[in-house]
């Protein structure tokens, strides 16, 4: 054999052996899974992982879920809520010292302490009912984000009474760790929903963005529009989640307004926010939706370095212009864009 064939024949064993590397690897494929926490069912896609992977994402969301939880006896929370001072684990200091920054940044729209009020309406039990004013007020009295105290490991209440829940910003935080865990396994593409806070990790195999459905508020099994992105967690609040009808006739949504213990009932219909965090897309989602469609544009104005798309009362959808060109709204919904500067 001449030194010619001899290099050729070497190089393509070793382009074989290459082939079969990697056709033993998990490849490319889709894995996939469903399963349920933080009371809703979640959805998770990755590209190129095993089933390990995805045993390590479920276990990372159901861990969260379990430290979380409002009524579960094992929780952190739980223990906080019943005794007015907890021991926390160093991820749930984590996510209660960046709750807080946002609860001040928003003035209090989000307000973690805001959880007794939430109780009395019956979204937690499902026992839906009307409080009075005077219970109402009474309530509001310990709704206070400042009178929670977080060092180190310890975390407590300044007055009696208080109790604090992580629901407006579970999913976020969740899917902020789910991407960490992605990241540090070297993955390159996953689409993971978790019951409506969607992170669009890198792009789709093929190159092109993740498009994202937004839910259309008068029937949530259907879109108003689609929203391209990638990296990046796209999170929704909206009144039509979760609320009951009233022997009023009239319609209570899950959204407390932390100043007065109601429901919100403004202009909106929903708020979904687009950015690198899920913490801050989902914090913000519940802020801006409390504020109302102008100060939630105030606040965008001055803060920035979010996207978001308002659905108002009167069929518009409100777009900043960082996601504009990549939100495209659905015909025959009747939604008038109207872009936001
Ligand atoms: P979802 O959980 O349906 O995605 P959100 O992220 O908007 O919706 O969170 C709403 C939940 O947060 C409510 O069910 C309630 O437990 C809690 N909550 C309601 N109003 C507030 C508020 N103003 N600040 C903080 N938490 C709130
Ligand atoms: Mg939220």
């Amino acid at each position: 054999m001449s030194k010619y064939k001899k290099i050729v024949a070497v190089l393509l064993c070793f382009c074989a052996a290459v082939l079969m590397l990697s056709s033993c690897k998990p490849g490319n494929g889709k894995a996939s899974r469903g399963f349920e926490a933080m009371d809703t069912y979640m959805n998770i896609d990755v590209y190129g992982a095993d089933e390990a992977l995805l045993d390590k994402l479920q276990a990372s969301i159901e861990g969260l879920d379990g430290r979380l939880s409002v009524t579960s006896p094992d929780s952190e929370i739980y223990a906080l809520n019943k005794n007015g001072s907890a021991k926390i684990s160093a991820s749930t200091a984590d996510l209660v010292r960046q709750t807080l920054t946002l609860c001040a940044d928003t003035d209090g729209a989000l307000d973690v302490t805001v959880q007794p009020v939430v109780e009395e309406w019956g979204f937690i039990s499902g026992d839906y009912q009307i409080p009075t004013e005077e219970r109402l007020k009474g309530l509001l009295d310990s709704v206070d984000y400042r009178l929670v105290s977080c060092g180190g490991s310890d975390i407590s209440f300044e007055k009696k009474g208080m109790k604090a829940g992580f629901g407006a910003v579970a999913k976020g935080y969740a899917a902020d760790e789910a991407v960490k865990l992605l990241k540090d396994n070297n993955l390159e593409s996953a689409i993971l929903n978790l019951g409506g806070t969607v992170a669009a990790y890198g792009e789709k195999p093929d190159g092109s963005k993740w498009k994202i459905g937004i839910a259309d508020p008068e029937n949530s099994a259907s879109y108003i529009g689609y929203v391209s992105c990638s990296n990046k967690i796209v999170a929704t609040s909206g009144s039509y989640e979760r609320y009951f009808k009233g022997d009023d006739g009239k319609i209570y949504s899950h959204i407390i307004d932390p100043e007065t213990g109601r429901p919100v009932d403004n202009d909106i219909l929903s708020v979904t926010i687009i950015s690198e965090s899920g913490l801050l897309s989902d914090a913000l989602s519940t802020a801006l939706f409390v504020m109302g469609r102008e100060e939630a544009e105030k606040y965008y104005s001055k803060n920035g370095g979010f996207d978001f798309i308002i659905l108002t009362k009167d069929k518009k959808a409100y777009v900043t212009k960082g996601i504009s060109d990549n939100f495209t709204v659905s015909e025959g919904k009747g939604y008038e864009k109207v872009l936001v500067e």
